[in-house]
This record gives structure tokens, sequence and C-alpha cells, in this order.
């Protein structure tokens, strides 16, 4: 049953020359005396051991990101310059693309076609913001004669990203992108879930030409994050991830004035009204949740669906789901990957176990291509009221809660009864409802 996959050789040679310490960028700070293993997700396999950047580390980089801003090196360049640069990372992205998507599905579990895409999505974002190095303008204000007064727009400093492992690459270059093409410096502290695209991207940065000092990757877990978020030296903090640590993140920052700010989980839902086309709306409601396992921010998890549909619909998104082949992410024939980790795939478990003692009916489908990794079925839960937990937190996975509904109106109170207000879908076959419904979510 299970197909072993084969891990390209030009990428264990990278990560062995990663292990044997060599293989590093100068622009990641790392100390060998503590270390962490990255795995495979698809298998529960290790990939590669990895140095942990300890609290000097952090502070070195942070400090040395200060002189290196002030230094006025990348700030001050012509604009058209750091244009080029951006624009030289992109292509580079490109010319490694095969390597970088690989390496991200590897570290994600997520199929290659997925990770092929988030990596085009790397290279988009870098040309977009390379575009803005030189079109950047302010204002000028209207004054009393003799006065002037206008608006200068310019870096903010030192700026820290730290990031989750969903979408490692692209969610850094959200940061990353705009930071570079303003002029400020920055330190990047991936997941230590899903590093090794963030580590090659340092490599990257070295060879488009980015000044030294300007990019610099911190590795490990919760501990390097927090040492980074508390250093008083950072003038600001990008953070994606759980709304647990992000709440840590902001009284952190905000004991040190410094600027935060902060992309944090959902609990989306997908209205269906009976009007809705059928296959469309299975397919879509379908893609919104079983995309990346459901480990998406904006996965549609809470499905809300009009009493006269419900049998029909329910029937026809597990026909459609049972279709998906979940399996190993260099396996093209997968659909869905695993879960990234043991410890996340027993939580969805105890939560899936906890809903059933409540009462829920619970319904899996797909088929499983492996007998290795942290996969877990696409799951569809039924039958307990809209307060309970299963409807109001976020569960990262590949679980889907179904709450039926009568009118519009009920619709659009269930839809608002939860505290995440990340995204939202609505399916029907009436225009102008669409449009009351969307506006009210
Ligand atoms: P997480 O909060 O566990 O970890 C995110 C990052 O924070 C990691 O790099 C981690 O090492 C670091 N970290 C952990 N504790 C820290 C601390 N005390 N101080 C500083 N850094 C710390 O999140 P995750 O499990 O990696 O990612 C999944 C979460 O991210 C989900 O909740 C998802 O909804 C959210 N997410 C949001 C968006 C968005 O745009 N809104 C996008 C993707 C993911």
């Amino acid at each position: 049953m299970s197909a072993k996959p084969e891990i390209p050789e030009q990428i264990t040679s990278w990560t062995s020359g990663l292990e044997s310490g060599n293989g590093f960028s100068k622009n990641v700070l790392i100390s060998p005396d503590e270390s962490f293993d990255v795995l495979d997700p698809g298998t529960a396999r290790k990939l590669v051991t990895l140095p942990v950047s300890n609290s000097k580390d952090v502070a070195r980089a942070v400090n040395n990101s200060r002189q290196v801003f002030e230094s006025g090196v990348w700030r001050n360049e012509n604009p058209d310059n750091r244009e080029r640069v951006l624009l030289r990372l992109a292509d580079l992205v490109e010319r490694d693309f095969s390597f970088l998507s690989t390496v991200e599905a590897l570290d994600t579990g997520k199929p290659l076609a997925e990770a092929e895409f988030d990596i085009q999505e790397v290279a988009t974002v870098l040309r977009y913001y390379g575009g803005w190095c030189n079109k950047v303008t302010g204002q000028s204000i209207a004054t009393p004669t003799g006065l002037a007064a206008n608006t200068l727009r310019g870096p903010v400093g030192v700026c820290a990203a730290i990031t989750p492992w969903n979408y490692p690459l692209p969610i850094l270059m959200y940061k990353l992108a705009p930071a570079l093409a303003f002029g400020n410096s920055f330190v990047a502290k991936p997941s230590e879930l899903a590093p090794l695209s963030t580590i090659y991207f340092a490599q990257l940065c070295e060879e488009a030409g980015v000044p030294s000092g300007v990019v610099t990757v911190l590795l490990g877990a919760g501990k390097t994050g927090a040492d980074l978020v508390a250093n008083p030296v950072l003038d600001k903090v990008a953070f994606t991830g759980s709304t647990k640590t992000g709440r840590a993140i902001m009284s952190v920052a905000a004991n040190n004035i410094t600027k935060v700010s902060l992309e944090l989980g959902g609990k989306s839902p997908q209205v269906v009204f009976e009007s809705a086309d059928l296959e469309k709306a299975v397919e879509g409601v379908a893609r919104g949740i079983w995309t990346n396992s459901g480990q998406v921010c904006v996965a549609g998890s809470r499905l809300l669906i009009q009493r006269s549909l419900k049998e029909r619909f329910l029937g026809a998104l597990l026909d459609f789901t049972q279709n998906y082949n979940l399996g190993h992410s260099l396996n093209p024939h997968s659909q869905m990957g695993p879960i990234i980790s043991a410890s996340q795939k027993e939580k969805i478990q105890a939560t899936l176990d906890a809903a059933k003692s409540d009462g829920a009916e619970i319904f899996n489908a797909g088929t499983l291509t492996t007998d290795e990794g942290f996969f877990l079925k696409p799951t569809i839960v039924d039958g307990l009221d809209f307060e309970h937990s299963i409807h109001q937190e976020e569960i990262f996975g590949p679980v889907i809660s179904v709450t039926t509904f009568d009118s519009e109106s009920d619709a659009i109170e269930l839809a608002n009864s939860t505290r995440y207000g990340l995204a939202a879908g609505v399916w029907t076959g009436k225009a102008g409802q669409g449009q009351r419904v969307a506006r009210a979510i």
C-alpha cells in the first residue's frame, strides 16, 4: 500500500550539508549547542536535524540588523537598485522552482502541485513589491500661506517576522518583500515544523545581492520567537500564527511599545442556500475545507446549510470527497496530504472523540494511499448545536461542522455567531441574496 517516496538526491545532499553545518548562508544565525528534528509529515521520518538560534544569536541578529539599518546601506540605496535586487530574487526563485517546491512539499506534507502554486506566488509577490520601490509617494497638505506640510513614506527600521508552517514561504514573502522594498532590515523566524524553504531563501538573498545583515534568519521554536519579540531594539513585529501565540506576542510588544501586526486563526462559515447550483456548491465547499488538509486560516470549516437541502447536499459532499486520494506529497496522485505533526493529529482526534461523546454523528471519506505519516481522513461532523466548541473553535484540520438554518436571517445570525471573522462563502442562485448575505456577514 505504501508507495515509498524518493526524495531527490539534490535535496538529500543539501540537507546533509545543513547537518554538517556547512550548508547555511551566513544570513542564518545559529549555535551548535541545541538542535531539533524536522520531519516529513507524509512518512513521519526525519528530513534533517537543525541547530537552534539561542538567546545570544537572537540578540546578535537584532543588534546587527539595527547597525545595518543605521548604516543606510539598504534604506539609502537607489530605489531602482532595490527594485533590481527584488526582481533578481524573483528570478532566482523561478530558477530554483522545482527544488523549492519539492522542499516545501516535503516539509509541509502538501501535494507537490499545491507547493508549486505557493512558490509561484512567492515570485509574484517579490515582483509586485519590487515594482513599488521607486513608486512610493507622499502627499502635500493644504496649509496657511507661508507654511509647507507634506508626508514622506520611509522604512520603519528593524522588522521581525514570525511565521507558521502551513504556507511557509508565501507568508514570509507577504512580510519580507514590502519590508525590503521600503529599505527596512529584516529578521525572520520560520516555524520549527517547516523551516527549510526559509533557510534556502536566505541563500538566495545572498546570491541576489541583498547586502549582508539586511535579511537574517533565526531557527527554533517558541523560545527563539519569544526572545526575538521581547527584544526592545525591534521596531516592528509581524506575526502570522495561532490566536494563542498572537495574544502572547501582542502583550510582549505592548510592553516595549513595539509596532505589531497579527494575522491569526479563523472559523469561517460557508453558507449554502437551497437555490444554489448543487454541483458547484459541493465542489466549492469541498475545496474550501479539504485544501491543505484544512490547515488554512481561511478554511471554510463551518457548513451552514438550508434545512431543505441538507440530506442531498451532505450525500453529494461525501460522494465528491470519496474520490480524494490521501497520500505522500511527492506521489503525483495525492490530492490531500497529512496533518503537520503527530501532536496536531492527536489534538484533532481528541476534538472529534469529544464531539462523538457529546452526541455528534461523524462521517469520513477519501482513500488513504499510504500507511505511514500523520494522515486524517476528511471528516464531516453533524448533530451538535451551534454553541458547541466544534462550531466555535479553530480545529485546523480536515474537519467541517454542519448546522442547518431555515431563513436568510437565521443564516446570517449563525454565520456571525463566532468570535472569528476571517472569511466567508455564500452559495445561492439569487444574486441579490448573495450580495445581501455577504455584506451582513
Ligand atoms: P503557532 O502560533 O503555533 O506558531 C506560529 C509561529 O510562532 C511559529 O514560528 C512558532 O515557533 C512561533 N511561536 C510560538 N510561540 C511563540 C511565542 N511565545 N513567541 C513568539 N513566537 C512564538 O501557529 P502555527 O501552528 O504554526 O500555525 C497555525 C495557525 O496560524 C492557525 O491558527 C492559522 O489559522 C494561523 N494562520 C493565520 C493566517 C492569517 O493570515 N490569518 C495564515 C496562516 C496561518
